[in-house]
């Protein structure tokens, strides 16, 4: 099969050692070509972008953790917490803020660089918004990088999580917009980008990215990438999920995806957004280690952390330790701006990075 023009184009720019560029005026039939190369050209492609601006044997580590769990008004046809859905899921409400700091704090020891809080939610209750406020000040306050998604926001909340320090806000377009309503119809596409651009205009970072074999077309993968490449600015992180099916969503019983199609969605993702970390997010607990390293090798870097999503499986702490040193893999360090003497304290840290790579791994055999 011969290789599509545009990827021959930029495979040359390439090999003539000029950066990649960073381009928002993707195109869906172009990107479909793009998925359509061979998969040996889309990986080489996919491995050279990431070695411009990435330590390629880096991976960021985050801990995701579910603040409010299930009874979401949302109909999201794969999401356990969707209250249209009976999956036996326990129900709890906003979970208290002392009890979301000693969880940071345990993330933080496991060598974690970036905290995600998520609560089921259509949009934050007023009632909930001056403790998740807390919540974000005080995770802030351990050094971690804070990330939060809490649904739909209004301008002013986007500004008031800014201000409590609010790093980076997670909110996924899931796929195309022409996808988007077979799974979702409780909101719409325009919200879910009304909502970046307030996380943007804020100053805020993004997050967002969207879930693979939930039935969707190559076509609808590509209008998914095409629609956050082409932001304004890219999102500086970009989650790669894999369906994770679960009994009583209508995704429940969905056929398997097949796994060289996820990994050239991660390859895509990172030819076209190369400066965003590109994470391998949900349905890692269903992939061996070889996919995994796949997907490390197009692109992907960044993983979350921990036995479980909000409410699905992840691999055990020992199991990421084990391929992290199997691949000669570190979690990435970042630099946390709190005040001077913390901001200090973390390059000081970046500096030794080379010297010392102990902290992910003695943390994950405690
Ligand atoms: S994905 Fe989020 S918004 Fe959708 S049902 Fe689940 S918790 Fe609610």
């Amino acid at each position: 099969m011969p290789v599509p023009t545009t990827t021959a184009t930029a495979m040359n720019t390439q090999h003539n050692g000029q950066d990649s560029v960073t381009r928002h005026d993707w195109s869906v039939a172009e990107v479909e070509a793009l998925f359509a190369t061979p998969f040996n050209d889309l990986m080489f492609q996919a491995q050279t972008v990431h070695r411009q601006h990435f330590d390629p044997n880096e991976v960021q580590v985050s801990t995701l953790l579910s603040i409010k769990t299930g009874a979401c008004p949302e109909d999201c046809k794969y999401c356990p917490q969707s209250g249209h859905y009976n999956t036996g899921l326990k129900k709890e409400k906003l979970m208290e803020v002392q009890r979301v700091l000693e969880k940071a704090k345990q993330a933080k020891e496991s060598g974690t660089s970036r905290f995600c809080m998520g609560a089921a939610w259509k949009n934050p209750p007023a009632k909930d918004f001056p403790y998740v406020l807390e919540m974000v000040k005080g995770v802030k306050e351990l050094g971690l990088e804070t990330c939060m998604t809490l649904g739909k926001l209004s301008q002013e909340q986007t500004e008031q999580l800014k201000e409590a320090g609010l790093d980076y806000y997670n909110h996924n377009l899931d796929s195309s917009k022409e996808f988007y309503d077979s799974i979702i119809t409780t909101r719409s596409y325009s919200d879910r980008m009304e909502t970046l651009s307030y996380v943007r205009d804020s100053g805020m970072k993004i997050c967002s990215g969207g879930i693979v074999g939930m039935g969707e077309t190559v076509r609808d993968r590509a209008g998914l990438l095409v629609n956050l490449a082409n932001l304004p600015v890219h999102p500086e992180s970009v989650p790669i999920n894999m369906l994770v099916k679960v009994d009583g969503t209508p995704l429940g019983d969905i056929d398997d995806l097949e796994p060289f199609d996820f990994i050239r969605c991660i390859a895509v993702a990172r030819i076209m957004m190369p400066k965003s970390h590109v994470r391998l997010s949900a349905g890692r607990e269903e992939m061996n280690e070889q996919m995994q390293s796949m997907a490390f090798l197009a692109g992907a870097n960044s993983i979350f952390y921990g036995e479980c999503l909000l409410t699905t499986p992840n691999p055990a702490a020992h199991k990421d330790k084990m391929l992290f040193e199997k691949l000669g893999i570190r979690p990435e360090r970042r630099v946390v701006k709190n005040d001077d003497s913390q901001q200090e304290a973390s390059l000081l840290e970046q500096v030794q990075k080379k010297q010392d790579e102990a902290l992910f791994v003695d943390a994950a055999a405690v």
